[in-house]
């Protein structure tokens, strides 16, 4: 970690309040730390008394890796490496030389912007002109004009790594900012123990959203302009509760939100036992969506019934690898014996789309959303992955009492349903062979989640023996719009005509075939309080969501009446 550099205070900036939704409800406030490097060098303005503090805190920067580099000469001369000290003397003379500082102090003065900014829009002029060089020697000298600025970008938010990555790893309470929403964030701030996570994706129904909504992360999105205005290690309040996130807070909003720091979503009062209905007396069954076994014990607490979804992919993104056999049981059987008496459906890994990890699978497809992902990779080139997996849960449901089910995901054709099934009778028989004890009872169900399988709903309810309805793939599979793709969700509306045709087609279907209580919601859309009501009108009864949703869902569903309607 390089020294801090002298004038990098921006508390006088003053406070800026964004308005923003809320992804998971709760309130926090910790120092920023800006997940993408685009972020960093974002344009922000800044007022004209701050021009001459910022200048200093370039120059500062520049001093610094001046001294690195010639540390580094030192170091390798010490080694014997001429040819790389050779290399590093030449940084410290392009440093040396005053164009680029000049130019970026000009800019700093000239347009009142940032250190970061000004120098990469010198640094592009710098290195368009190389490019554009006849000479290879001179052409190959932009790219260590990109080294160079780098290293002074390092300087500048005192910290180390690489432009291609994230600098460092942030450290507890700290506020993860960022412009996109990529799953990858969302485990990070879990792991990293952030305080909240503040974005300007509004992608509200992509993957992080939900990884935010399970860890109870006080997380803000759709916030515009953002990254205009944060500057690393600013403090930031992430007010979830009301959508909002206030940068560099005055003494008074720290006062204020200090008061009133939430942890979000505790447990409402315990009500298994009568469980959940509408005011005309229709049952409703709520269960919760997992994708760690650590959330466990929060939906227990809440009360709800059971677990309609378990992510398992989640095991497999945060450790980069698929877990063993043995690592997978353990796993399994922890959840499914704290789940007694109760439904628990393990969703196999649906690794593919956005959730997949360079060492782990890497779709390189175009559009890998509709690419090899789901059942389509346990029944292509991973079915060994897939059979062990079925191997894991079958033997930790062994003498358990739970309701146990093994759910697959992205399934487009009852065919791929039958073979799935095939590969978990080989199992069951190469158990039995074994002698290992595993369970029989198991359930398989479907997740409807493509167009196809939900208008062919009979066909599929006659292979499995339940189905889970995935509102977040099937309505950006319907309205052919991507759910993490900013410029196009105004296209993944629930409510549209069409797509509520399709959610009444496939509860009407199950209906007359007598298999409503063999239907669940599990997309986001079932932690959606207004939308559970429009469901519950269609003919849905069971809903898996997001822990944190329930005190709003349960309220949705106790001023519902469904008489009424009728009348
Ligand atoms: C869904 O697609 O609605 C779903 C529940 O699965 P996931 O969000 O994990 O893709
Ligand atoms: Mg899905």
């Amino acid at each position: 970690m390089t020294d801090q550099v002298e004038g990098g205070n921006t508390e006088s900036l003053g406070e800026v309040i964004l308005k923003g939704e809320t992804i998971c409800p709760g309130i926090a406030i910790g120092p920023a730390f800006l997940l993408e490097p685009e972020f960093l060098v974002a344009k922000k303005n800044i007022p004209s008394d701050k021009v001459g503090p910022e200048q200093r805190r370039y120059t500062a920067a520049v001093r610094l890796v001046q001294e690195q580099f010639a540390e580094r000469v030192r170091e390798i001369q010490d080694a014997t490496l001429p040819e790389a000290a050779a290399i590093f003397s030449a940084f410290g003379a392009m440093l040396s030389d005053a164009e680029l500082t000049e130019s970026v102090l000009g800019r700093i003065s000239a347009e009142s912007v940032n250190a970061e900014w000004a120098l990469e829009e010198e640094a592009k002029k710098l290195i368009r002109l190389f490019d554009a060089m006849a000479d290879p020697y001179l052409q190959a000298r932009a790219e260590d004009v990109r080294e160079l600025v780098d290293s002074i970008l390092r300087a500048l938010i005192r910290a180390e790594g690489t432009q291609a990555g994230r600098y460092v790893s942030p450290e507890k309470g700290q506020v993860l900012v960022s412009g996109h929403m990529f799953p990858r964030a969302a485990m990070q701030a879990q792991q990293d123990g952030a305080a909240a996570f503040a974005t300007e994706s509004n992608a509200l129904f992509a993957h992080a959203a939900i990884l935010l909504r399970g860890f109870r992360i006080p997380s803000v999105g759709g916030i515009a302009g953002l990254g205009s205005v944060v500057f690393e290690g600013d403090n930031i309040i992430v007010n979830a509760n009301e959508g909002v996130v206030v940068v560099r807070p005055s003494a008074e909003s720290i006062e204020e939100h200090t008061a009133r720091l939430d942890v979000p979503g505790l447990p409402l009062e315990v009500r298994a036992e009568e469980g959940w209905a509408t005011r005309d007396g229709t049952h409703v069954h709520l269960l919760a969506n997992i994708e760690s076994p650590d959330q466990l014990d929060f939906a227990y607490e809440s009360g709800l019934e059971g677990v309609g979804l378990f992510r398992t992919e989640f095991l497999a993104l945060t450790s980069g690898s698929i877990p063993s056999e043995e690592k997978q049981c353990g796993v399994y059987q922890k959840v499914i014996q704290a789940s007694s008496g109760k439904r628990i459906c393990i969703r196999t890994f649906d690794i593919g789309a956005d959730k997949q990890s360079p060492t782990l699978y890497r779709n390189v497809a175009r559009n890998p959303a509709m690419g090899t992902r789901g059942i389509r990779r346990h029944l292509s080139a991973d079915l060994d992955e897939f059979k062990t997996q079925v191997r894991a849960i079958l033997r930790a449901a062994a003498g358990s009492n739970a309701d146990v089910g093994i759910l697959l995901p992205v399934v487009t054709t009852v065919d791929e349903v039958k073979l799935a099934r095939q590969h978990i009778e080989t199992v069951k028989s190469e158990l039995n062979v074994s002698g290992t004890p595993y369970s029989n009872e198991t359930k398989v169900g479907v997740m409807i989640e493509v167009p196809a399988a939900a208008i062919a709903i009979k066909d599929m309810l006659a292979e499995a023996d339940f189905v889970s309805v995935g509102t977040n793939d099937l309505l950006q599979h319907f309205m052919a719009a991507d759910r993490d793709n900013e410029d196009v969700l105004k296209y993944n509306n629930f409510e549209h005509p069409a797509f509520l045709w399709l959610m009444r087609h496939i509860i009407d279907q199950a209906a007359e075939l007598g298999r409503v209580e063999d239907v669940t919601v599990c997309g986001e859309a079932a932690s959606r309080a207004n939308l559970v009501v429009i469901m519950l009108r269609l003919g849905y009864r069971a809903f898996s969501i997001a822990p944190v949703a329930l005190a709003g869902v349960q309220q949705a569903i106790e001023r519902l009446d469904l008489c009424a309607d009728q009348a």
